[in-house]
Order: structure tokens, then sequence, then C-alpha cells
């Protein structure tokens, strides 16, 4: 069942989602050749703690019963998603979604950025490019009277145009007082199919993307997603809402862009 949010509760949700945004932005300054990815979850961890939230990504349990041990998911080049922090230190050329999500005064937050490690090969710079614009593609579809296929198809087309793949097994969802509501956003679909969006629909649009083939494997931890090819997999994530007939993206990229603007 799908929840759609009132202007205040939209409100809400913008708050925990700039939350994110902010946290983000604090990993986008300290992402160097060095660091590892724990040191980029307790970074996280307390700024979202210190700013009255909870990371909601933090004891997430999985069909395996092994609950997510950390705040942040930090995916590295060939792992697409649902990475989990460890000690190994990052290496320049290296790439890194971190995917966050905060619960602040009772509603929720998440955003996913893929970082880049010092100087990145034009072929991970072209596969974040194209992962990022197609989130922006499906987001421009998020409008009164169209439907989530609308969204599906945009970010697999633009996803499928550059040669990359996009995968199927997870997906976008619905976002409110809990993280996952209904409905499902795939990446994947046809124009004219699913359900017709409205205003006050706030939702995760997530494109997860494979540099080669779209085949995956679950690596030891039941967690990792990674791509089965050992190529490089990223993943760009924005919270929308759609209300006045608009679409308002509630998390933000702008701080990280402006620092890694200023870093080159
Ligand atoms: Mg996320
Ligand atoms: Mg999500």
């Amino acid at each position: 069942m799908i929840f759609l949010k009132t202007d205040d509760e939209i409100e809400l949700l913008r708050a925990a989602n700039l939350l994110v945004a902010g946290t983000l932005a604090e990993i986008a300054r300290m992402i160097k050749p060095g660091v590892t990815t724990l040191d980029i979850d307790r970074l996280a961890e307390t700024y979202i703690r210190d700013h009255g939230a909870v990371p909601t990504f933090k004891g997430f349990p999985n069909p395996y019963g092994a609950d997510f041990p950390c705040s942040v998911c930090t995916s590295v080049n060939n792992v697409v998603v649902h990475g989990v922090p460890d000690d190994k230190p990052l290496q320049e050329g290296d790439i890194v979604s971190v995917d966050c999500g905060t619960k602040l005064n009772g509603y929720c937050g998440d955003s996913c950025y893929t970082f880049s490690v010092g100087e990145i090969s034009e072929e991970a710079r072209r596969l974040l490019k194209a992962t990022k614009e197609a989130l922006y593609k499906g987001i421009a579809q998020a409008l009164p009277g169209r439907r989530i296929g609308d969204i599906s198809h945009a970010v697999q087309t633009h996803v499928e145009s550059q040669g990359y793949g996009v995968l199927r097994e997870l997906v976008g969802h619905g976002i409110g007082r809990e993280m996952h509501e209904d409905p499902q956003v795939p990446n994947y679909g046809k124009a004219g199919n699913g359900k017709v969006i409205k205003n006050g629909l706030c939702i995760a649009i997530e494109p997860m993307v494979t540099q080669g083939a779209r085949d995956i494997v679950l690596l030891d931890d039941k967690w990792s997603v990674a791509t089965r090819d050992g190529l490089l997999g990223a993943h760009f994530e924005h919270t929308i809402a759609v209300h006045h007939g608009k679409v308002d993206i509630l998390s933000s990229f702008d701080e990280i862009e402006r620092i890694e603007n200023s870093n080159h």
C-alpha cells in the first residue's frame, strides 16, 4: 500500500534527507587514498547521532540471519551495493559508493553517492557520469499522471545506451516512516506500465549500474553484491517527493559536487 505524504511529512523527510546529504558531504571531505571504509563508517555514525538521528542501516536484517554491522554501505570497485565497511585502505583510482540512511524525528532519509578516490580512470569516470545521468533521467519522469514504469524505462534506456548493465534484483522504493515502503521502483521496465504517480508520492530512485554484464554474485559476508565479471559497479540514489505537480529532490549532492570540483 502506498502512503502519500502531506506537505508537513515531506518537510520531515527533507530534514532526514538533508542530514544524509550532510553526512555524505563530510565523507566527500575525508575520502582519499589510505582512508578505510571503517573510517568512513565511524565518521558517518558519529555525524548522524550528533544530529539527533539514528543510522537506519545499522542492524538491518537479511535473510541469512546476518544483521548489517555498520551505519553505511561502502561498495568498492566491483562491489555494486551493500558493501560492508572494513579496515582495508582505499587506493588511488578506486571508486566507492557510500549509501547512507537516517531516521530523524520518525522519518527516513536514503541517498547514495559513488566517490572517486584520487584520480580515477577515464572508463570509471564515464561509468559514474552515466549512472548519475540515469538517476536524473529517472527523476525527470516523476510527475503526477506518469507511471513508475516511465521512471524505470528512462533509467534503463540511458544506462543501456551507454553500453552498461543495470541490476534487476534490487530496486528503488517508497520511503516515509519506513525506509522501504511501497511502491517498488525498478531500474528497468516499460514506459506506461506500473502505478500512476500522484502528488504526495515519496520514493528513492537508485540506479545500480555495471560496467560490464549485469550478472551479480553475493560475497561470503552475505551482504556485498558484486559483479560476476569483476568489472566496476556504480550506484547513485536520491530521495524525491512529488508535490504541487512537480518533483522535489529531498536529498542533495550540491555540497559533495562543490567539494569534488574544488579538488580538481
Ligand atoms: Mg540507499
Ligand atoms: Mg534506497
